[in-house]
């Protein structure tokens, strides 16, 4: 297996990383996780796009373009011959002493790896359950930073609590899920959270949001409140693995009728069809 290391592929067990590296210290640094059908990247610009705007969010200018990034990454998944599966790509600001503060002239380290995905099928039939949480993060969750300590601890608490997912509620008003973007259905219309610095602002969103408009069915990005979380009609989840799926259970309460509902179902195979698409006119 292959990994990607400033922009050379080597072995995995060949490549290394300092304890100096800002982004095993510190957490200073930026990443992606880009889906792979059938070979293709999906999303890849989008996604390289996002990456070149995080690290120039925490004043980290990467030494390489996006076209060379599409491009190695292309023939990362070329060399592991990944099918179905994932690219995890992570910039670091760079090596050097342990100070909080650095000094212009630090080289960004970044890596990329592939891995296998199983299309979590079983949950976007069937939907999962959720529970609420406080969103305790900082306020540039709009950055796809390396610091997800608090994502981890709400996580762990949902896994722990036997759920899917922690829905995070900020002063009352839902923002997004520890790793997903989180969209309620009132009646008919889907509500979500809009993109500002409360949320990080998903390609599978921006995916959806597109379907949503193409399909004719009604869009507001109004936050959605604690109250209307627990009467909408509907609810789901979405991020570049997930896809879409149906939360179905939230804090041990039905949603709705208490199975994936057609809103979501049909946008579900929109997002399908939007896949095979992609996969097809690569060919
Ligand atoms: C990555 C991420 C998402 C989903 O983004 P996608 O681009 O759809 O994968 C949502 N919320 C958080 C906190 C994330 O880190």
């Amino acid at each position: 297996m292959k990994i990607l290391v400033n922009g050379q592929l080597v072995e995995r067990n060949e490549a290394s990383i300092d304890v100096e590296d800002r982004g095993y210290q510190f957490g200073d640094g930026i990443y992606e996780v880009i889906r792979v059908y059938k070979g293709i990247l999906f999303g890849l610009r989008e996604h390289a796009e996002r990456l070149f705007r995080s690290a120039a969010e925490i004043g980290i200018s990467l030494p390489f373009s996006l076209e060379d990034l599409e491009w190695d990454l292309q023939k990362l998944v070329q060399e592991n011959a990944v099918s179905d599966g994932a690219v995890y790509i992570q910039t670091t600001r760079g090596v050097a002493p342990r100070k909080h503060q650095y000094e212009a002239g630090l080289e960004p380290q970044t890596t990329a790896y592939t891995f296998s995905v199983k299309k979590p099928e079983q949950e976007q039939a069937y939907g999962v359950s959720a529970i609420t949480d406080e969103d305790l993060r900082w306020l540039r969750c709009d950055i796809k930073s390396l610091n997800l300590l608090y994502n981890v601890m709400a996580k762990q608490k949902a896994y722990e609590a036997g759920a899917f997912e922690g829905i995070l509620i900020r002063d009352g008003i839902v923002t997004e899920g520890t790793s997903s973007n989180v969209y309620a259905v009132l009646n008919g219309t889907v509500r979500t959270h809009p993109a500002n610095r409360m949320i990080l602002n998903g390609i599978t969103r921006k995916n959806i949001l597109d379907l949503i408009v193409k399909n004719g069915i009604e869009l507001d990005e109004k936050p959605v409140t604690e109250e209307e979380l627990r009467q909408a009609d509907e609810i789901f989840i979405s991020s570049t693995t997930a896809e879409i799926i149906s939360v179905v259970t939230l804090d041990g309460k039905s949603v709705g009728s208490g199975v994936p509902g057609p809103v979501t179902k049909q946008l579900q195979a929109a997002f399908q069809e939007c896949i095979q698409q992609a996969a097809r006119v690569s060919f």
